[in-house]
């Protein structure tokens, strides 16, 4: 069973509504869809993280695909352990997780398939029956933020999450307005590096009356010291996110204790072997990981839930982006979540089966180019 083909194709997914994180607004994400086929005609189906313009990223994934191509599907660690150090990718490496992360979850969907076996067996067995995730409050205005908050907890997630980094007032008035909506629920707020040390020290101290349970990635994403300075200093649980790419950086803020939960996604540490290797160190630091999402649609959250069914030292509250969108690429599974929970996935492979017409649409709209995207939100 050997590589025969890789296709790729620069996706548009838009969002519902325009998504606002740390000072910024997205109305789309980018995406690159990777298609696999064995000499046998099985298809594997991936998903690379982009930004706009995408053609980055398929250009790189058209640039390894000659080391993928005639090789055994099985060899997973070795061709992707091996991509890692060809060309520019020898000194890029978290872009080189964004390119391959996508290749390397085909692989799995056609080993599943070939094996008849679900992802998650594949990689040691679901050590639970499901994945709790968080319910991410979107808006614009405090009333808006509120209403969603109050409706996700009426919903049965147990986990809410808010972004901040908005400025000051906003982000006091609407943790107030989101925590007083949920009442005792838990209560996540992540900032997206956008404080430095002294003001993250500053605005923890006057959110910490809300009750966070954590406060994510505060600080910029090139310093672990900066985290470990907020965390020694603020009292409150500080999860590392953007910090986080490689199993080594994991080590790195585990050795520091500059963190106490890592959050990372399999695109950022580029793949699913390599969060697993990034998820046993953080096990042995006795630290848990959580799922990240990112501007993905339904494909990766699969591929993900996989990883979270599979992952011993998973926290509960994870994430997952594909309820944002207007529509998912997935058909099936139904990756809805019941009281915050997703179960079992049981079909080979990563189980999923792509709505065709929802991927020609978002084919479409990312050929119409940046200003249509732009005329997606309201
Ligand atoms: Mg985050």
């Amino acid at each position: 069973m050997k590589i025969a083909r890789i296709k790729t194709t620069p996706l548009a997914l838009a969002f519902k509504e325009p998504y606002h994180w740390a000072g910024r607004v997205d109305h789309a994400a980018a995406v690159v869809l990777v298609e696999v086929e064995t000499d046998d005609g099985l298809v594997g189906i991936g998903e690379s993280v982009a930004a706009f313009p995408a053609e980055g990223i398929v250009a790189a994934l058209q640039g390894v695909a000659p080391q993928f191509l005639g090789q055994p599907v099985f060899d997973v660690e070795r061709l992707v352990t091996g991509a890692r150090h060809l060309g520019s990718f020898n000194h890029t490496p978290w872009h080189a997780n964004f390119v391959l992360a996508g290749l390397e979850m085909a692989l799995w969907d056609i080993l599943g398939k070939a094996a008849g076996w679900p992802v998650h067996r594949l990689l040691g067995g679901a050590v639970r029956d499901e994945v709790d995730y968080f319910g991410f409050v979107q808006g614009d205005t405090t009333d808006e933020l509120a209403e969603d908050a109050r409706d996700l907890a009426a919903a049965g997630y147990g986990v809410i999450y808010l972004k901040v980094g908005r400025g000051e007032a906003a982000d006091l008035r609407n943790t107030a307005a989101v925590r007083a909506a949920i009442g005792g629920r838990r209560l996540r707020l992540d900032p997206n590096c956008a404080w430095s040390v002294a003001e993250a020290i500053y605005m923890i101290g006057k959110l910490r009356e809300h009750e966070p349970e954590w406060i994510e990635q505060p600080t910029p994403l090139t310093s672990i010291a900066a985290m470990r300075q907020v965390k020694e200093a603020v009292g409150v649980p500080i999860a590392a996110d953007q910090a986080v790419f490689t199993p080594a950086d994991v080590y790195e803020i585990c050795r520091q204790r500059a963190a106490d939960v890592i959050v990372l996604s399999l695109h950022e540490a580029g793949g699913l072997l390599a969060f697993g290797k990034a998820a046993a160190i953080a096990e042995a630091a006795g630290v848990p990981v959580c799922l990240h999402g990112q501007g993905v649609s339904g494909i990766s959250d699969a591929a993900q839930h996989h990883l979270g069914l599979r992952t011993a030292n998973l926290s509960d509250g994870n994430q997952i982006m594909h309820q944002l969108l207007v529509e998912d690429l997935v058909s099936v599974p139904d990756l809805t979540p019941v009281k915050g929970r997703i179960g079992l996935l049981e079909k080979p492979g990563l189980g999923v089966e792509l709505d065709r017409d929802a991927l020609h649409r978002a084919a479409e709209l990312y050929r119409r180019g940046p200003t249509p995207l732009k005329e997606v939100g309201p």
